[in-house]
Order: C-alpha cells, then sequence, then structure tokens
C-alpha cells in the first residue's frame, strides 16, 4: 500500500491537529444550537469520527451515502444511495464532507438537505481542491481544513477503488497504479 503513495500531503499529526482547531471553532459558533452533523459517506468516515469527538457541545448525527466517483474522474452525475433517517426541518444543519472538488457532490447534499427545510445549513470540508472546481457552482465551504492541489489523493478514508481508506495519513497516490 505504502509504496503506491507518492508523497505524503498531510500527516496523521497534522490531520489532528487542524481537526482539533475546527471543531473548536464550530463548537462555538453552534454553542447552544443542538447542530446535527451529517456526513456524507463513505470517505467522510474518518474524519467524522475523530471531528465530533472534539465537539464539546451536544449535537447529533446522521449519515447520507451518494455515489458521485468512478476511479480517478468525476463521473458526471451524482446518486442517492442513502438518505439521512432524522427530521432536520427547523435544525442547524453541518455538513461533513471529505474532500470538495468540482463541487458536484455538495451542491446536491445541499439542494437535497435544503428541501427539508432546516434552520440554516453550514459546510465543513476536510480538504478543498479548488481546481476542478466547475462554473456553475455556487455553493462555498464554510469551513476548509486544508487546501489540496490539483492531485489524486487517498487515504483516511478517500479512496481509490475503495482501496487505500485505512491509511492514516493523506498521500498523494502514484499515477502508475491508475495508470
Ligand atoms: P465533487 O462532486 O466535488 O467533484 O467530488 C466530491 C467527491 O469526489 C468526494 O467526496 C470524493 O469522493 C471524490 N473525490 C474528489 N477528488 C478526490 C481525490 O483527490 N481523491 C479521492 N479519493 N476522491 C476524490
Ligand atoms: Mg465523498
Amino acid at each position: 500500500m505504502e509504496k503506491d503513495i507518492e508523497q505524503i500531503l498531510i500527516t496523521s499529526e497534522q490531520l489532528q491537529e487542524r481537526i482539533s482547531q475546527l471543531a473548536a471553532e464550530v463548537s462555538a459558533e453552534y454553542a447552544g444550537k443542538k447542530p446535527i452533523f451529517i456526513g456524507v459517506l463513505k470517505g467522510v468516515l474518518m474524519f467524522m469520527g475523530d471531528f465530533v469527538k472534539q465537539v464539546n457541545e451536544p449535537c447529533e448525527i446522521d449519515l447520507m451515502r451518494i455515489a458521485s466517483y468512478r476511479g480517478t474522474g468525476s463521473k458526471g452525475s451524482v446518486d442517492p444511495v442513502m438518505d439521512i433517517s432524522t427530521d432536520i426541518r427547523g435544525r442547524h444543519v453541518v455538513i461533513l464532507e471529505d474532500i470538495f472538488d468540482t463541487g458536484r457532490s455538495l451542491t446536491y447534499v445541499c439542494n437535497h438537505l435544503q428541501a427539508m427545510e432546516p434552520a440554516s445549513i453550514k459546510i465543513v470540508t476536510l480538504l478543498d481542491k479548488p481546481a476542478k472546481r466547475l462554473p456553475e457552482v455556487t455553493i462555498k465551504a464554510d469551513y476548509i481544513g486544508f487546501t489540496v492541489p490539483d492531485e489524486f489523493v487517498v487515504g483516511y478514508g478517500l479512496d481509490y477503488n475503495e482501496l487505500y481508506r485505512n491509511l492514516p495519513y493523506i498521500g498523494i497516490l502514484s499515477p502508475e497504479v491508475y495508470q
């Protein structure tokens, strides 16, 4: 597995330090609001677990799953796979995402949740890859962990064909693996 990683971009220690800061900022903003953190599976798994453990305010969690990616290129459409099970009408929703790339997935998730009439929606993304953002995407992330270059990254939940999610760091996948 390690031999397929061209470069480690973000170490496990750097991830934990930044996630603690993000959780502290979000906890302060949502104090007394009992937010619902909605994670977008599967990539968000590690980030969500580490993030919510550091939130020191009452909160709820829910999950949804969409399919939007094949291999190393965006498929161009987003399919719902699993919906949330909470009634979010009138609630403060915080979407947790692994990586904000073209913006198709987050646009889909935002529109889908907005239709359920929550009081507010904000977005926390661990990684932001602005290079490939589509011009029609108008949403913005409210909290960003790290901005990454235009490379295909894996680890800490992020996969290539379902592999590498278990790496404890974020690394650039060697192009030989997918070429
Ligand atoms: P978007 O819809 O913004 O193009 O893509 C978001 C989804 O594409 C992410 O949730 C993630 O599943 C996938 N994705 C985008 N860039 C990368 C990347 O560099 N590595 C991996 N593993 N997945 C990515
Ligand atoms: Mg994802």
